[in-house]
């Protein structure tokens, strides 16, 4: 009795649920991946005692497919979930706030947090709140709300954006990766209803108590060996072509046949791999840009700050986390400093990022004055996230595209998600359950155990109860 062979090309998130998604539901999985580890665009590499992170991940309690992921490949306890959101406030000087959440219905649940916003006159926070208000009223599927920026309908409600700029700082940077100016307004509006306004509790933060390798790629290497998949890292895909039996996949020069497969790799690379009937938009792939994410990982020999992560309010720091739980046996402060949209940096050097975090980092904690910097590195990730400015919208391609047996993931599908690692497993998933469908579909009933395996797992992805 054989199970249906599917390929997965690419071992980022997507990859990885459509994987786990097609094994756990009866297929037989080889998962391809170019890089010698799993994990994609969230990893981490330890680097002379101490694993460092690509960059600051955090998820969000509404991240329900994230989430539903980790707990899938056992790694719920390597993460961290606030019980309520807090996002410790700090300014150069020291001055400290909350943006916090109350327990009421929204938008109640964000008055308090709103209206005690550092620094902010109070018709500045009046027009924080009307223009939160007026984001949950826009209809997420309007498609004209993708083509305006969220500068451009600040300034149509007669709001400047430089009178607020600081809370769209705060909020939009971090979560788009892109200058909330020049954000895509219906990206805006998908972070600010789906996160703070639908329900009380979505916006608690979530991040990996340890190195994104114990939270991701390792648990999931494991998960996948459980249940059977084949994983072979360090392998790059050249080429797919349809072929009598389904699909053929060429690595290191060698043809290798499979029912079905799903490509789970970046845009530019998708845009290389999918042959032409898979009906995608290569104009639209190749116009879809990328935004950089640069961190800086700064050692002291001391503890400099309590927190366990903080967002700076008129700092370039952006937002501080503390990471010294990746260093075992250092016992200074592991700090890693996430800066999102980071064109300016990208144009830096080690030692002007350095120079950069020993002027800035003293200006918002008083403790790293008197505090020696052991240790400094600066990483890059120069094509972070697809670029979530208006227009973005049309480049991205439905989950519906390819053409059976090939079908597509990632986290520039257009999901309705920002670039997220939520969008990514959303794409994952949404890839397993249309290859399993057309599995189903087409494998000649009674020929093998498979399809009763495939009914089974269909019903399960799509909620349905099986006897
Ligand atoms: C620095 C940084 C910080 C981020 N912070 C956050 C955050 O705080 N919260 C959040 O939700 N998201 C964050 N993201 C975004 C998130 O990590 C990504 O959106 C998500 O991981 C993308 O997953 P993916 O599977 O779509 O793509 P990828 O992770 O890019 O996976 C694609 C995989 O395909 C592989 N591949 C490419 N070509 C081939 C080939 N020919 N053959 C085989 N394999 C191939 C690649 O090596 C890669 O592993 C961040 C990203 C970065 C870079």
């Amino acid at each position: 009795m054989t199970r249906p062979r599917v390929a997965i090309v690419g071992g980022g998130l997507s990859g990885l649920a459509a994987a786990l998604g097609c094994a756990d539901r009866g297929a037989a999985v080889t998962l391809i991946e170019s890089r010698r580890w799993l994990g994609g665009a969230a990893y981490s590499r330890f680097v002379d005692g101490a694993w460092i992170d690509n960059g600051q991940h955090v998820f969000l309690r509404c991240c329900t497919a994230f989430r539903g992921f980790i707990d899938r490949i056992g790694s719920t306890d390597q993460a961290h979930l606030q019980n309520r959101l807090s996002i410790p406030l700090v300014s150069p000087g020291g001055t400290r706030a909350e943006l916090g959440r109350d327990d009421l219905p929204p938008p109640l649940h964000l008055a308090r947090g709103l209206f005690a916003l550092p620094g902010f006159t109070l018709r500045q926070r009046l027009q924080v709140v009307g223009a939160v208000q007026a984001l949950g009223r826009l209809e997420l599927g309007d498609r004209s709300n993708d083509d305006r920026s969220l500068g451009e309908w600040l300034a149509g409600r007669g709001c400047a954006f430089e009178s607020t700029a600081r809370f769209w700082e705060l909020l939009v940077r971090p979560t788009l990766n892109v200058d909330p100016r020049q954000a895509s307004l219906a990206m805006v509006a998908k972070v600010f209803q789906t996160g703070l306004l639908e329900s009380r509790d979505g916006a608690d933060l979530g991040w990996g108590r340890g190195p994104l390798q114990t939270l991701i790629g390792e648990p999931a290497l494991r998960a996948l060996d459980a249940a059977g998949a084949i994983v072979r890292v360090g392998e790059q895909v050249e080429a797919l072509r349809r072929g009598a039996g389904g699909v053929e996949v060429r690595c290191r020069g060698e043809w290798q046949q499979y029912a079905a497969a799903v490509v789970a790799a970046p845009p530019a690379v998708a845009e290389k791999l999918l042959p032409p009937e898979a009906g995608i938009d290569r104009r639209g792939l190749r116009n879809l840009a990328s935004d950089p994410i640069v961190n800086l990982h700064v050692f002291y020999d001391r503890r400099v700050m309590d927190e366990a992560f903080v967002a700076t309010i008129d700092s370039p720091l952006q937002w501080v986390f503390d990471r010294s739980a990746h260093a075992p046996g250092f016992d200074g402060q592991y700090l890693a400093i996430s800066l999102s949209a980071a064109d300016a940096f990208c144009g830096m050097d080690q030692r002007q990022l350095r120079e950069l975090a020993e002027r800035e980092i003293p200006r918002v904690f008083a403790r790293a004055r008197g505090a020696t910097m052991t240790r400094f590195l600066a990483t890059f990730e120069k094509n972070a996230t697809f670029s979530q400015r208006p227009g973005t919208g049309r480049l991205r391609c439905g989950g519906d595209v390819g053409v059976a047996p090939i079908f597509v993931a990632g986290v520039w599908t257009d999901t309705g998600w920002p670039a997220t690692m939520e969008g990514a497993v959303r794409s994952g998933n949404e890839a397993a359950r249309r290859a399993l469908g057309w599995l189903r579909a087409t494998e000649p009933m009674g020929a093998s155990s498979a399809p009763a395996q495939l009914d089974r797992g269909m019903a399960a992805m799509s909620g349905m109860e099986m006897e």
